[in-house]
């Protein structure tokens, strides 16, 4: 079950072929027809001078052929490099010339954006087109440099194609982190690695009963996230058949349409889409299918999952913990239990250890820096052998969080080293701060840091948006947070704002927080 990507898609495709289902919008397409696509994708790929080894940058909104192109790319042994629609033409740039990529994979409506980045990228070969007829009237054509343009559907219209012979140990992807604590960087995982995190999040889902009927999961998730990656893609070679519910974007009433059309039973969200979800007519659709819903990539506040549980009571709201250097799951919930406040038990193949600032073990329950291990771990960062070391050292990913372990091993996130505000000598966690807040009835979202005070060191700053219609003023927070929190910690000032800024993959942006304080 761990392997070379391509090899595991055929495995599948023999074993349940026809059986598994993709559905997305109008379109219907069986695990069989994918395969095909992705086997005569490759081949077009190699017959355009795709060779093993060579980055393939995936930038579209999650359709069809988002999976039909990364199974193509791993069919050929080169390695995929997705980027989210959403990134802006600098940091698409960043991502061509850091990977030196080959070949750009995306849709009409984002190509002037890819042309604009490739142009003058030397390694660009050609951009592919996916979803027109006529590729060429997209192009930007002012500069010698810009990149030619190929139509995806022209380089599909071919014969299968074998597979390149890959050893599992060799990279398949390619995951530049958002880059919400500093620079984007590349982290370099293997097929192995990627399967093996896809063998865990599958025995997960395993673990939650079907009801006698045929599993439906459903990801609004962009699939050029590694969770979406790891989960929807290549997830759907498991060897039972499954329908999946594949949506373009994430809006409240869609999902809640499409929960209700197809019986979906789960559902993988973040917690601000889950915040969304929350603020529409949950309760006027048919979501009795829906048993477990699963949260990840940053802190599910309390209140939000109280409220959950309060009017969705029919499904569990189970958080998880992972990261894109160990390739999505790292802890998770089996079944349908949850313990609430932490994000589960290690997945299959994780180790985890809670480190000292001295690099010694920590105590049971006591805090300290996640540390991960296991065959879906990176083997490093792409041209970065210095932060590779220091992630790695020991063996052991260091994930830069804090967190601990219960008697019984159930992990639970304290917050990332890097938020953490030194006040008079206190280390203080936003993320408690934030908890206390978002309880307040007028608040709907908040973000706490620290802005530099001669005095203290770093002073707590609550940046809150209210709900809408609600009122209240900062002196009110201010006093309902003191009532509830040490005198060490709570937010001596509250600066109300229209919206918390969240990063492009909807987390509390509290690098931007930051630097609207200082400037
Ligand atoms: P960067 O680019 O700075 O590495 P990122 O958020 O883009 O950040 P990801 O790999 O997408 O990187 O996210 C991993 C991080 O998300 C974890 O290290 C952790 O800080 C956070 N995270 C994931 N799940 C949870 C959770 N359940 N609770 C709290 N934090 C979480």
């Amino acid at each position: 079950t761990e392997g070379a990507l391509g090899l595991l898609a055929e495995l599948a495709r023999e074993r349940v072929g026809d059986g598994s289902l993709l559905l997305f919008e109008d379109q219907h397409w069986t695990g069989t027809q994918l395969a095909a696509r992705a086997s005569r994708l490759s081949a077009g790929l190699r017959d355009a001078g795709l060779r093993p080894g060579e980055r393939v940058v995936v930038c579209m909104a999650n359709c069809p052929e988002v999976g039909i192109s990364y199974n193509a790319i791993w069919r050929a042994g080169a390695v995929v490099t997705p980027v989210l629609f959403l990134l802006g033409e600098p940091e698409l740039r960043h991502v061509l010339v850091d990977s030196g990529a080959r070949f750009v994979i995306t849709t009409p409506d984002f190509l002037p954006k890819v042309l604009g980045a490739a142009t003058g990228v030397p390694t660009v070969a050609a951009v592919i087109v996916a979803g027109v007829s006529d590729p060429a009237t997209g192009a930007a054509g002012d500069g010698a440099a810009a990149p030619t343009v190929l139509d995806f559907t022209e380089l599909e219209a071919g014969d299968e194609a074998g597979l390149v012979d890959t050893s599992p140990t060799e990279m398949a992807a390619l995951l530049y982190t958002g880059g919400t604590t500093g620079r984007s960087k590349g982290v370099m995982l293997t097929h192995q690695a990627l399967s093996a995190a896809a063998r865990a999040a599958h025995l997960t889902q395993q673990s939650v009963p079907a009801e006698g009927r045929r599993r439906v999961g459903l990801s609004p998730l962009p699939l050029s996230h590694v969770y979406g990656l790891t989960v929807s893609v290549i997830g759907v070679h498991a060897t039972q058949p499954a329908t999946s519910v594949l949506m373009r974007w994430f809006d409240p009433v869609g999902l809640l349409t499409l929960v209700e059309r197809h019986g979906v039973q789960t559902v993988t969200l973040v917690p601000s889409m889950i915040r969304m979800l929350l603020e529409a007519p949950v309760e006027e659709y048919d979501t009795s299918s829906l048993n477990k819903v699963y949260s990840g990539s940053a802190p599910l506040p309390r209140e939000t999952a109280l409220e959950w549980a309060r009017r969705l009571p029919h499904s569990v709201l189970a958080e998880g913990y992972g990261c894109t250097e160990a390739a999505a799951i790292v802890t998770a919930h089996p079944g349908l239990t949850t313990r609430p406040g932490s994000v589960g038990l290690p997945s299959a193949g994780v180790e985890l250890r809670i480190e000292r600032p001295d690099g010694s073990a920590a105590a049971a329950a006591e805090d300290g820096e996640i540390c991960i291990r296991g065959p879906m771990l990176m083997t490093g960062y792409w041209n970065a052998p210095e932060d590779t070391a220091w992630a790695l050292r020991g063996g052991w990913l260091h994930t830069g969080d804090i967190g601990r372990l219960d008697k019984d091993g159930y992990l639970y996130v304290v917050d990332r080293i890097k938020n953490v505000i030194i006040r008079n000598g206190f280390n203080i966690y936003p993320r408690d701060v934030e908890d206390v807040l978002l309880a307040h009835p007028a608040v709907a979202a908040c973000g706490v840091v620290g802005r530099p005070d001669p005095k203290v060191g770093e002073e707590v700053v609550a940046f809150v948006q209210l709900a809408p219609g609600a009122a209240a003023t900062p002196e009110e927070l201010v006093a309902y947070a003191r009532e509830r929190l040490s005198a060490v910690k709570y937010p001596r000032e509250i600066r109300i704002i229209d919206a918390i800024p969240l990063t492009s993959v909807l987390k509390t942006d509290h690098k931007a927080l930051r630097r609207s304080i200082t400037g």
